[in-house]
């Protein structure tokens, strides 16, 4: 007979789920009510509120998509695009790919800005896009590219976007909560993120944020949107506020639960303070990684703190260190994916995952790992080199 599933305990330092706080955990378990409960519906106008401070929007379509990123990606692309459409899709990474499939499932056409894993979206590239190319109805890109740790210049892309008459759908599912992002300041029309990132809460929940101009195109859609669920006219009804709210789908009560604690853990930090928190512990870590000897692939200038890709010391084999630290230290970091699988490990620092504790703990680990199975490394230097930038 099975019994109950209980996990062992582990620290998450990989590319996402990061730790849950306790606080957000412990929101999860209180009491299921209706999701037309009056104090249900009161929470989810906070959530949206909440939402509008974490994305730095006033987007009245400011919401949390009833599954995960991947669907808030999904819910962007379904409601603005439609076949025949002429899209620019920026890939220097996994999750641009992911972009292309959508625009193309989608009927339409989709114009690849490409640029090599590991850098920044190249922005005189999706200048030449927009200039070779007639009507293009958007120009679509990855903030943080979580598969490579690079971030892109999301305030150019859009300027740039909107001088030729395009919309800009941008994914914001590592960076929201852990760098700068500026929705309405940066002239982002569409945006998606996830949970289970940078705001430290459970997987399963997409925050989604339309501005004016990208409602109006969904309004004046030629074509129904294909996705029954995803469809933004049926869900806006939705989430329209107590008295308002018609029956769509039953919300996940106790997640949502957790989102609003999640964000009203971020508003108590201030936004801006978390943004530098996770810089900060980018730079101890960093410090601590290069004085191992390893290094980082992405220039600094574009690198993100919260998902730092490493190099593998040669002759390594890096999947026995990955199941080293996770079964003797209960540490999950993670694997290169794509182009980098193989090359780099990927030490996440997202939301409650940023902690001094965490980068000792993932340091002494790596050093302990790697000096026991003989790798080239410089043994012992790396935790007082990251204690150094903690004082
Ligand atoms: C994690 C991630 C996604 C997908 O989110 P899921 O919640 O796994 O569906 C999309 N884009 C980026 C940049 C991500 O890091």
């Amino acid at each position: 007979m099975a019994t109950s599933f209980n996990p062992t305990p582990r620290t998450l330092m990989g590319p996402g789920p990061s730790d849950v706080h306790p606080r957000i955990l412990s929101a999860l378990g209180r009491p299921t009510i209706g999701h037309l409960d009056p104090e249900f519906v009161a929470m989810m106008d906070e959530v949206k509120g909440l939402l509008q401070y974490a994305f730095q929007t006033k987007n009245e379509l400011t919401i949390a998509v009833s599954a995960p990123g991947s669907a808030g990606m999904e819910t962007c692309f379904v409601n603005l695009i439609e076949a025949g459409d002429n899209v620019i899709v920026c890939q220097n990474g996994v999750f641009g790919g992911r972009m292309k499939e959508n625009v193309e499932r989608l009927g339409a056409t989709a114009i690849m800005v490409e640029d090599d894993w590991g850098k920044a979206v190249d922005v005189a590239k999706v200048e030449a896009a927009l200039k070779a190319t007639d009507n293009v109805k958007a120009v679509c890109f990855v903030h943080a590219e979580t598969s490579t740790g690079a971030i892109s210049d999301a305030k150019a892309i859009c300027e740039l976007a909107h001088q030729h008459g395009a919309v800009t759908i941008v994914d914001a599912v590592t960076s929201l909560g852990g760098s700068e992002l500026r929705v309405d300041d940066w002239g982002i029309d569409a945006i998606y993120s996830g949970t289970q990132k940078c705001l430290s809460c459970v997987p399963g929940i997409s925050p989604v944020s339309f501005n004016e101009r990208a409602v109006e195109i969904i309004k004046n859609r030629k074509t129904k949107v294909q996705s029954w669920f995803l469809d933004l006219n049926l869900v806006m009804g939705y989430w329209g506020g107590e008295g308002k709210r018609a029956y769509h789908h039953t919300a996940p009560v106790n997640a949502l639960y957790a989102l609003h604690e999640s964000l009203v853990m971020l508003e108590e930090e201030g936004l801006e303070n978390a943004w530098k928190r996770h810089q900060d512990n980018h730079n101890a870590l960093k410090a601590g990684i290069e004085a191992m000897g390893l290094e980082f692939i992405v220039d600094e200038a574009s690198r993100l703190p919260q998902l730092n890709a490493v190099t593998i010391p040669e002759g390594v084999d890096e999947a026995a260190v990955r199941s080293t630290l996770l079964n003797q230290f209960n540490l999950e970091i993670g694997a290169g994916l794509g182009a980098l699988a193989g090359k780099v490990w990927r030490i996440g620092l997202m939301g409650y995952s940023s902690r001094a504790e965490n980068i000792l703990l993932c340091l002494g680990a790596l050093d302990a790992v790697l000096t026991d199975m003989g790798a080239k490394i410089n043994s012992g230097a790396a935790i007082s080199a990251a204690q150094a930038k903690m004082k």
